[in-house]
């Protein structure tokens, strides 16, 4: 007994959900689409809980899928953001050298961005660094002018808004619990019913191995949840930073290291660091949850990449738990921050994808399996490039789902 039929359904209601049904709505407006998200809104994880930077693209490997669809995106998200009013601004943001051994890497990261096709990228010294942020030192800076901010909470519930009008339906507060599948159908049992679909497209963030599992497909990678952890600066020191203040990444790692961001609302706040989450949604320490702990500490990749990155790990944890720990870290881009400037700030949970041999996924990474297609790692640049990701998936899987 199904209570409902459709053309595609969609798991999660994140901006990689949402930007993947307003193409579909777009590209085929004659398809019954449904999306369903297990909270009572839109972007109730990743996609709210996060940095709110529009990434140039200057990080990512040529030639790959983050490098090409957040360099495209970044221009989209800021289009999209003035089509429809939502606030944003590109206020550029600089990379700071702080230590001799970064200077080449920042080289090689202008070098990357240049090939990525980003322009107006100059490194600078430090009186061109004090004029463009005036409390900020460093031996060289590399200026980023195109990378900007907004808030994708704000841009998830236009999304969703576009895809109503466009003759979607967005249904939220409903679960899926179990999919079955055969040869003309696709079943999809959620908390408000069960819905007989021709098509299903995991956009389930934290959870998409585990819906690629309940669809009967082997994912090969585990999701292992990384809690990022931000500071909010104190008001009244909020004048330390004008726009965007980070460190030279350690190119080992998919995340930037902890920096400053002035929010599109002005707030500026200071991280996210990356620790591993005791729970899928775990955003505060005090957040266990024994199942998704076990997922994790069950699974042989997770031990290879302890056994690779310990040190790092335990960096991560140390400034977790020691505010003046952060604060070092911190200061090493903005000497004058101090402990008092800061104030506990919000958190996010990452969803990143491991394989077995305990390597982090690097790429976003989309894998069809019939009629079903699982978005397994779309970390940051993600939400910059929602709206590319969702076309190049439409367009490179619309004929595999029959919607074209
Ligand atoms: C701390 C942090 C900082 C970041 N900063 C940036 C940044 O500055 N710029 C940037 O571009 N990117 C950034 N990112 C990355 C970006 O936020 C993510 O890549 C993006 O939000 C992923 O979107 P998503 O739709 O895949 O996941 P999510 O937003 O997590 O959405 C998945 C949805 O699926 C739902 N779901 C799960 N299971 C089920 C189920 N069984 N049934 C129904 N629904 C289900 C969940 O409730 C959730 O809403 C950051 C991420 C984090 C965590």
């Amino acid at each position: 007994m199904t209570d409902s039929r459709c053309d595609v359904l969609i798991i999660g209601g994140g901006v990689v959900g949402l930007a993947v049904a307003l193409e579909i709505t777009r590209q085929f407006p004659r398809r019954r689409l449904l999306l369903i998200e297990k909270e009572d809104q839109v972007a109730r994880h990743q996609s709210g809980h996060n940095s709110g930077v529009i990434h140039s693209g200057v990080y990512y490997k040529p030639g790959s899928l983050k490098a090409r669809l957040c360099v495209a995106g970044a221009a989209a998200m800021v289009e999209f953001c003035q089509t429809h009013g939502i606030p944003h601004t590109v206020c550029g943001k600089v990379i700071v050298a702080t230590r001799d051994d970064e200077l080449s890497r920042l080289e090689d990261l202008r070098k990357r961005g240049e090939a990525n096709g980003l322009t107006g990228l100059r490194l600078v010294g430090p009186d061109e660094l004090k004029e463009i942020e005036p409390h900020a030192t460093g031996l060289q800076a590399l200026i980023v002018p195109s990378t900007g901010t907004t808030d994708y909470a704000v841009v998830c519930q236009k999304y969703a808004e576009l895809i109503t009008a466009n003759g979607g339906k967005v249904l939220t507060g409903t679960s899926a619990t179990a999919i079955r599948r055969s040869e003309s159908e696709i079943v999809v049992e959620t908390s408000s019913g069960a819905f007989a679909v021709s098509a299903l497209i995991n956009c389930a963030g934290l959870y998409s191995d585990r819906i690629a599992r309940m669809a009967g497909d082997d994912p090969g990678i585990k999701i292992i949840p990384f809690r990022g952890e931000y500071y909010d600066l104190v008001p009244e020191r909020g004048s330390l930073v004008r726009a965007l203040i980070y460190p030279v990444p350690d190119p080992r790692f998919p995340f930037l290291g902890v920096h400053f961001t002035r929010r599109i609302g002005g707030k500026v706040d200071a991280g996210p660091n990356a620790v591993f989450a005791l729970a899928r949604e775990g955003y505060r320490h005090s957040d266990i949850n024994g199942g998704d702990l076990l997922d994790s500490v069950t699974y042989g990749g997770f031990w290879r990449m302890a056994g690779k990155y310990w040190r790092n790990g335990v960096g991560e944890w140390h400034r977790s738990l020691s505010k003046a720990a952060f604060v070092r870290a911190l200061q090493r881009l903005l000497p004058e921050v101090k402990e008092s400037d800061l104030v506990p700030g919000g958190s996010g949970v990452r969803a990143q994808a491991l394989k077995p041999d305990g390597a982090l996924v690097d790429d976003f990474q989309f894998v069809p399996s019939g009629k079903v297609l699982h978005v397994l790692n779309v970390p940051s640049p993600a939400a910059t490039a929602s709206l590319m990701i969702g076309k190049t998936i439409v367009d490179t899987a619309a004929a595999g789902l029959g919607l074209a």
